[in-house]
């Protein structure tokens, strides 16, 4: 049987008949554009988070996109960020006319090396945005004091529920973006977003921002969008909400089997294996390990029916979009080691015993183990 690296049917099984009642629910009231189901759901988010407030916005993108809005980045400012990390990280920054500024990567937990951001701070800096990434919270700590008085937005598409020393990322920056794309930790039925935030002001202005800048009828302090999350979107979100930790527990179980496997079949001095870093809660997005002769092994897997995905192949410093900016090839050697070494399994919490016995399996036969 083949082993895919994401099966969303699984998780939905057991709550079909919660999410239908919800979504005829919703058809009945025939209300889908903002209104009590996205209101109980931003309240819920924030209080599951631990944050104050919580805006639904229509993607992570958007997501990041209006934090930028809010904090009125554009034309002239940089904004520093991980050169390792999905594209919109940076694609967000780069269409409101902001200048992405890119910094390497920790080869330990591939996230922003703070030692590097304040030598990449100017006068003209205005954010700086750390991704957790594949579920792993960044250094918040060290991020935070070296960006000084730049407001940190958290990208945490990919780390709902993961901490830093006990609080869940998210609530440590000035705002927090979170995705609902169906493959993360909390997944909808199509494309969601959150901004999180601790400050009322900023709430009130994200609220603006994603519905045209728009304060009263037809009154407009500011350009924005229409950012909006739907209310279809907010009750299957809501229904999902109170099994997500028990989720997440299945992706950590699942990672740990993982680590004990590689570990029985010698593998760990063969393989990068994801690190336990003090204070650093992972939530195993993606279970992503180091592998050397990466293209094959993935070839090796594909044949075998397992499902595997390179995240990231080319880091952002070298896309074809950001030429302008100059960089060249070992700008950032850490990131770009990476992306030739890295391959993400299965690690979805229904993924059972028996199917990581193949995956270890199969990877083993390719290294001879
Ligand atoms: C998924 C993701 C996004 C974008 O989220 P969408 O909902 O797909 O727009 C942004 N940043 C990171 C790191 C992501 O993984």
């Amino acid at each position: 049987m083949p082993i895919p690296l994401l099966d969303l049917k699984r998780q939905y099984e057991p709550i079909r008949e919660e999410v239908e009642r919800k979504l005829a629910e919703v058809a009945a009231s025939q209300y889908f554009i903002l209104g009590p189901e996205v209101e109980s759901f931003e309240k819920e988010a924030a209080s599951w988070l631990g944050v104050e407030h919580a805006v639904g916005v229509a993607s992570g993108t958007d997501a990041l996109l209006v934090a930028l809005m809010a904090l009125d980045i554009g034309p002239g400012d940089e904004v520093v960020l991980p050169t390792f990390t999905f594209f919109a990280t940076a694609g967000v920054v780069a269409r409101l006319g902001a200048t992405p500024v890119f910094v390497d990567i920790e080869p330990a937990d591939f996230n922003i090396d703070p030692s590097v951001i304040a030598d990449r701070l100017t006068d003209r800096t205005k954010a700086v945005i750390p991704v957790h990434l594949f579920g792993q919270s960044a250094d918040v700590a060290a991020i935070l004091e070296a960006a000084g008085e730049v407001p940190v937005i958290e990208d945490c598409a990919q780390s709902w529920g993961s901490d830093f020393a006990g609080r869940y990322t998210g609530g440590h920056g000035v705002m927090g973006a979170f995705s609902f794309f169906p493959s993360k930790n909390l997944g909808g039925f199509g494309d969601g977003g959150l901004v999180t935030t601790r400050d009322a002001e900023l709430a009130a202005t994200l609220k603006q921002l994603r519905v045209h800048g728009q304060s009263g009828a037809y009154l407009h302090p500011r350009v924005g969008g229409n950012f909006r999350l739907d209310a279809l979107q907010a009750a299957v979100l809501r229904v999902k909400l109170p099994h997500v930790q028990r989720w997440i527990q299945g992706r950590r179980a699942n990672a740990m089997r993982y680590v004990d496997r590689f570990t029985q079949a010698g593998l760990d001095k063969v393989l990068g294996l994801p690190a336990a870093l003090p204070g650093r809660g992972h939530t195993f997005n993606q279970l992503v390990i180091r592998a050397p002769r990466r293209d094959e092994l993935r070839q090796h897997l594909v044949e075998r029916g397992i499902g595997c995905a390179v995240y990231y192949p080319l880091p952002l410093h070298l896309q074809p979009c950001f030429a302008a900016l100059g960089h060249r090839e070992g700008d950032f050697p850490v990131a770009e080691a990476a992306s030739r070494e890295v391959i993400a399994l299965p690690v979805f919490p229904e993924l059972t015993e028996d199917e990581i016995g193949q995956v270890v399996g199969a990877i083993a036969e390719f290294y001879g183990r």
